[in-house]
């Protein structure tokens, strides 16, 4: 009998290729060992399969540090940048660990996908608000008592049900999004102690701050802005998402419903939230823009500016409403944010939100791995 030929695989991504070889020749080398998790982590292959990669791509956060620090960089004609390699095939996994597969291109135009969903949600939000809602709610001064005001232009139902729905499908997308990344990538065995250790480091930005002298953040001297830009960033959102959480047991458990006095928890932590945000993601912008191209992957620009333009524009906006809300603005300006929050819903798993997520499933490994075993 005739033996079975072993089923065709499929041909392999230059970005697979490329950060194989980077890897190969770093394994040699050795020296930026104490650079980041990368490359102790690397350190324990001898060989690395497709898998493997987009684990250590994931780890890495895209310092630049190793860069700067190649001897083997171009000009040298090995042409070694493992910065931007790893950078190529991150952006090329969040394809692949994407749900629904047929969605995954979206990460390929990242910034075309975000500027339509955004022009597409305010403008779904503005039109059907204008034909379903009276022009004196639309563009009058509405009381801010409870219960009223911008319940008034759009019914808490109408609102609470969209977010609700939207919302729903994001998370499932992002959970089906890491189960792949797991399977594929996660550990076999994990312990409390290794998420523990994970969560820690994703919570400081542990290996954005380098030796304790930060990273190539622009060029090749070193700074700790992107790592504090980064936290400002992330802890807003935090607070935003604390913000709503509090208003809806205001509303649902203690029966307050929203508008809330300026005065209030859920507005003080939407003010904090949105602070950080505008500041966080306007200086990580201007960053972006000012670094060095090199060691970027160009494929990735559109992705981490979309993200940050529409977190901007989302706080900026959420200010806004505040402050307009006793004006006859209320109704354009609520428009034109809940529009901003519903772009931000749908395309969340496919835009360059799910770095958080495959990168704490990579910190989790490696601390797996970096355990001693018995
Ligand atoms: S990036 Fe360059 S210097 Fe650093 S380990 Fe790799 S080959 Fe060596
Ligand atoms: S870019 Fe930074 S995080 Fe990524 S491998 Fe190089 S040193 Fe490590």
């Amino acid at each position: 009998m005739m033996p079975e030929s072993p089923a065709p695989q499929a041909p392999e991504s230059q970005a697979t290729q490329d950060a194989r070889r980077a890897m190969e020749v770093c394994n040699a080398c050795r020296y930026c060992e104490g650079f980041c998790a990368v490359f102790p982590a690397m350190e324990l292959h001898r060989d690395f399969a497709k898998a493997d990669l987009s684990y250590l791509a994931n780890l890495c956060h895209g310092c630049k540090g190793c860069y700067y620090a190649c001897q083997y960089a171009p000009p040298h004609e090995f042409g070694i940048n493992v910065a931007k390699s790893l950078a190529e095939l991150r952006q090329e996994s969040y394809g692949h660990y994407a749900w629904p597969q047929a969605l995954s291109g979206a990460f390929e135009r990242n910034g075309l996908i975000t500027a339509l969903a955004m022009s597409g949600g305010i403008a779904a939000v503005l039109l059907l608000t204008l034909l379903l809602q009276q022009s004196a709610n639309m563009f009058g001064v509405l009381p801010m008592t409870p219960g009223a005001g911008f319940y008034l232009i759009i019914p808490k139902a109408v609102m609470t049900l969209t977010a609700l729905a939207a919302f729903a499908f994001a998370l499932l997308a992002l959970a089906v999004g890491f189960r792949n990344f797991w399977k594929e990538s996660g550990p076999a065995k994990v312990s409390f102690g290794d998420i523990h250790q994970a969560l820690k480091d994703a919570a400081s930005l542990r290996y954005l701050g380098g030796a304790g002298h930060g990273c190539n953040d622009k060029d090749g001297a070193f700074s700790n802005q992107r790592r504090y830009l980064h936290h400002l960033m992330a802890y807003g959102f935090l607070f935003c998402f604390a913000a709503t959480s509090v208003g809806a047991v205001y509303d649902l458990l203690l029966g307050w419903p929203a508008p809330y006095p300026l005065a209030s928890l859920p507005v003080l932590l939407g003010m904090i939230g949105g602070a950080g945000i505008i500041v966080g993601c306007a200086g990580l912008l201007w960053l972006k823009m000012a670094a060095d191209r090199d060691p970027q992957a160009p494929s990735l620009l559109g992705a981490d500016t979309g993200l940050l333009l529409l977190l901007l524009l989302i706080a900026i906006t959420g200010l806004l409403l505040l402050g307009l809300r006793s004006t006859s603005a209320l109704g354009v300006a609520l428009c034109i944010h809940l529009g901003l929050v519903l772009s931000f819903f749908l395309t969340m798993p496919y835009s360059k939100f799910v770095h958080g997520l495959y990168r704490f499933g990579a910190l989790i490994r490696y601390a797996a791995n970096q355990r001693p075993h018995q």
